[in-house]
């Protein structure tokens, strides 16, 4: 059996079946000295922790319009986004953002602003991080990741078609915000529950 490119997947929950170090079947044990179940390998001793992913992304501003993507993947297929995704190792959240918007945007032209959300959402295992930008050429390119990008007056944001809570809750602050004419750092969490 051979598996193509768009076959991959990402399993949920996140948990390993095979040492990635030797290969052997793992343990699901509390380690010595921890304090909460891990996947451990009995014969090489690697013990494979899981911890939280960041998700970074952009507020991305033009002209009193808010730049949106339209998910060309799941999960939330056909959803307006903010442009946002992992992080990728060797980067830093604030480069991470800006590829991101390069990715799922193709903007020509953007600055990154200040830190503007974070938000935890313990029931995913994510962090996600938003950063205010504003786009100095509004030239378009979206990637493969899009359907589309689209530039929405303050009031069109498609609020009932939006993908994420993260990204709903963010664009609530910023419109909240813009309309003080000051903004600050929103931290907060998040929950699948509530
Ligand atoms: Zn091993």
């Amino acid at each position: 059996m051979t598996t193509k490119p768009s076959d991959f997947y990402f399993p949920n929950p996140r948990s390993l079946h095979y040492c990635t170090q030797c290969a052997n079947p793992l343990a699901r044990i509390i380690p010595p000295d921890d304090n909460r179940v891990r996947d451990v390998c009995l014969q090489c001793g690697s013990v494979h922790y899981q911890n939280p992913r960041n998700v970074v992304g952009v507020i991305p501003i033009w002209e009193n319009k808010i730049l949106l993507c339209k998910r060309a993947i799941e999960p939330r297929y056909n959803t307006w986004t903010l442009p946002a995704g992992f992080m990728e190792l060797k980067e830093t959240s604030a480069e991470g953002a800006l590829r991101e918007a390069d990715e799922e945007a193709g903007i020509a032209g953007i600055e990154l602003g200040p830190l503007f959300s974070v938000i935890d959402v313990p029931s995913a295992g994510q962090v996600h991080i938003f950063y205010l930008a504003t786009i100095t050429q509004p030239e378009l390119n979206p990637g493969p990741e899009s359907l589309e990008a689209r530039y929405f007056e303050f009031d069109a944001i498609p609020w009932d078609n939006l993908s994420f809570r993260t990204v709903s809750t963010t664009l609530e602050h910023y419109l909240a915000d813009a309309k003080k004419g000051q903004f600050s750092i929103h931290y907060y969490s998040l929950d699948e529950n509530h």
